[in-house]
């Protein structure tokens, strides 16, 4: 079977993969996004991005991807939904990229731009009742909670502000966090201590997710502060405790921090020449959809040069 050869694959469809596409075929090299779901990445599940440059009034996360996409698709970038990649095999200085249906591609550079999945709390009953009332998604799951009574875990800017957003739907919803203020936003945090649904559980863990008849019932809270612990009753439980770095793919080939992160230089070069990394896999302190964007345009440009440079060494 031959190979189809391609200038840049880019494995991941989020801000930092549609960006990185939007550069690279821009410069008219020959790009493919794999996306092993939908394009957009992780702002698909979040309601509102209100911190994105050009859009004052924010925008919602899907309305967002699907600009990304339609950009990158604007000068030639091919998207590749529903295929995961599996391996990268260098091939002398090119890589064989390996999808889980079988096909295969030679690309001169590759960007690795496969994001961070949510962070699991590691807790008796979240496995259990994922999908029965656990979820890591308020923009897709909300709405089933319509006038029930809901927690979300977690004290950062992405948990206040599902947070909000569940009160359009939920009667009561509890912030349970492990510390005795947030670390969100100051002006999300004001809009979540003005909001008279929202209840701060200070000082919390959640120790176990109880449930039944197959739906969750509610939450066992430890105290951080000596004070007893506690049963919350519980229509639902959404978890926004941190994310984890998407990157099984290269270890063992690339360089990984303690944490999983994949080390880059400013410009995206990692330790292998010819892959660049962008975005939330990588260990640039701030993760947000600007920052994985800009990353993303640096990993092309890059990528480009490297190129260019090979052709020219022939
Ligand atoms: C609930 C929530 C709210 C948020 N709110 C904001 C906000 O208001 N403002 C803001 O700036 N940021 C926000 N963020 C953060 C922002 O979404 C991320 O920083 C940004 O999406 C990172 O982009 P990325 O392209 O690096 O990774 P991701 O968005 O994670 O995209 C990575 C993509 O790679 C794909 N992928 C992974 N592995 C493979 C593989 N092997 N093969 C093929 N595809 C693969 C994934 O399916 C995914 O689509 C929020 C995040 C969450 C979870």
């Amino acid at each position: 079977m031959s190979l189809e050869t391609i200038d840049i694959a880019i494995i991941g469809g989020g801000p930092a993969g549609l960006t990185a596409a939007l550069y690279a075929s821009r410069a008219r090299a020959r790009t493919i996004v794999f996306e092993q779901a939908i394009p957009g990445g992780q702002i698909v599940t979040t309601d509102w991005i209100e911190n994105y440059p050009g859009f004052p009034k924010g925008l919602s996360g899907q309305e967002l991807g699907d600009l990304m996409l339609a950009q990158a698709e604007e000068f030639g970038a091919e998207i590749r939904t529903f295929a995961t990649i599996e391996r990268i095999e260098p091939v002398d200085l090119d890589f064989k990229i390996l999808t889980s249906d079988g096909d295969e591609f030679l690309a001169r550079a590759v960007i690795v731009a496969t994001g961070a999945v949510p962070r699991k709390l590691g807790v008796p009953g979240e496995a259990e009742y994922t999908g029965r009332g656990v979820s890591w998604c308020a923009t897709c799951d909300g709405a089933l909670f319509k006038d029930k009574v809901v927690a979300v875990v977690g004290g950062g800017d992405a948990a206040v502000e599902e947070a909000l957003f569940l009160t359009k739907f939920a009667s009561l919803v509890y912030v349970i966090h492990r510390r005795d203020e947030l670390r969100a936003t100051k002006c999300i945090q004001e809009r979540c201590f003005a909001n008279e649904k929202i209840e701060v559980k200070w000082s919390r863990i959640v120790k176990e997710i109880t449930g039944a008849d197959g739906r969750v019932t509610g939450v066992d809270l430890a105290a951080t502060n000596g004070e007893p612990d506690e049963h919350l009753p519980l229509d639902g439980v959404f978890l926004f405790v941190g994310i984890d770095p998407a990157s099984d793919l290269v270890s063992g080939m690339l360089d990984l921090d303690e944490a999983g992160y994949i080390k880059t230089d400013h410009d995206g070069r990692t330790a292998w020449p010819g892959i660049y990394a962008a975005g939330d896999v990588t260990d640039t302190e701030l993760k947000q959809v600007v920052t994985a964007a800009a990353k993303g345009a640096s990993a092309a440009f890059e990528a480009l040069r490297y190129i260019d440079e090979r052709v020219c060494s022939i």
